[in-house]
């Protein structure tokens, strides 16, 4: 076998009760600031977080908001994306504090997670979940097998334990290895450049679709996407950035709510979102969206291609 094809590459998802230390670990692993670390519960807002490259494989990063039990319709549309990004992820990292071992609200998210992975038709013990204990410095070694032993009696289907400190970067680089073992063979999925410019546009897609969801949210189903088709500098006002993006839906019904009466609402959808994105890149913006019906794109690598990789 040669190096290409043992390359290995795919997508992880964090979750974890607040202050777990995701966001801290995301930072330690991507070398930079790349979620807001915070105090403040859900304050981590966009799904891709960042892709990590490693000389044998390449590792896509979803941020969640956490895991919560919607209240309602509304937050069950808005917490659809954190679903997805556990849905498609290949591996799943499931984060516990030492300090304080597992906890009811622990139990509770990982109770969640079985029921959105029953679902999705598949089975928890097919899906590779990794437990990895957090924030080792505040405690004793010895104390950490009592909490494995604890932990097993809530989840049998871990497929590793993991020991770490995100905060002073310890056992990272084990971490790391455990997650590319469980990532499929498969070439890299994003090329270096265009790592880079795909948060922005992430962010700009989750805007939109945020928008969408806040203006449709009884009616249209989560499988909704936002490709952002275009990104440029006006040709008249070089300050301007003139931004085309496409709203997937998988059904002609779909799109006239979207639309709605003479275009109203998705005049609104675009205004709402404008102002956003004028706040996130610092510059007036011309935002024009199309709505769009392709039966059965949330299939991954369809979703892929879209984005243009
Ligand atoms: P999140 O809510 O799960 O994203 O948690 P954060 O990453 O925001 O971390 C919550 C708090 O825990 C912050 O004050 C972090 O500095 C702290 N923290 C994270 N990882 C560690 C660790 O390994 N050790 C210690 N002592 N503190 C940590
Ligand atoms: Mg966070």
């Amino acid at each position: 076998m040669n190096s290409t094809n043992s390359f290995r590459s795919g997508y992880v998802t964090i979750i974890g009760k607040p202050n777990v230390g995701k966001s801290t670990l995301l930072n330690t692993i991507l070398g930079r600031k790349a979620a807001i670390v915070s105090p403040i519960a859900g304050t981590t807002r966009f799904s891709i977080a960042g892709i990590k490259n490693l000389s044998n494989a390449q590792i896509i990063f979803f941020d969640t908001p956490g895991i919560y039990v919607p209240k309602n319709e509304l937050e069950k549309r808005m917490y659809a994306h954190a679903y997805n990004s556990i849905i498609d992820a290949d591996v799943i990292l499931f984060l516990i504090s030492a300090a304080t071992g597992i906890e009811k609200i622990d139990i509770e998210i990982l109770n969640k997670f079985k029921e959105i992975i029953e679902e999705n038709n598949r089975k928890v013990e097919d899906v590779n979940v990794l437990c990895v204990i957090n924030k080792i410095d505040l405690v004793k070694s010895n104390d950490l097998e009592v909490m494995i032993e604890e932990i097993k009696k809530h989840f049998s289907s871990f497929k590793d334990f993991i020991y770490i400190s995100a905060l002073n970067n310890t056992n990272i680089d084990i971490l790391l290895e455990k997650i590319v073992e469980y990532l499929p063979l498969r070439e890299k999925l994003f090329e270096d450049e265009d790592a880079f410019k795909l948060p922005i546009k992430l962010h700009i897609s989750e805007i939109i679709r945020e928008k969408v969801f806040q203006n449709v949210y009884q009616e249209v189903p989560k499988s909704t996407a936002v490709i952002i088709e275009n990104i440029k500098p006006g040709d008249v006002d070089k300050n301007k950035i003139v931004i085309e993006a496409h709203i997937i839906v998988e059904k002609e019904s779909h799109k006239r709510i979207i639309i709605g009466k003479d275009g109203n609402k998705l005049k609104k959808i675009g205004s709402e979102a404008r102002v956003e994105i004028e706040k996130l890149l610092n510059k007036p913006v011309y935002l024009s969206l199309y709505v769009k019906v392709k039966e059965k794109w949330t299939k991954k690598s369809d979703f892929i291609s879209q984005l243009g990789f």
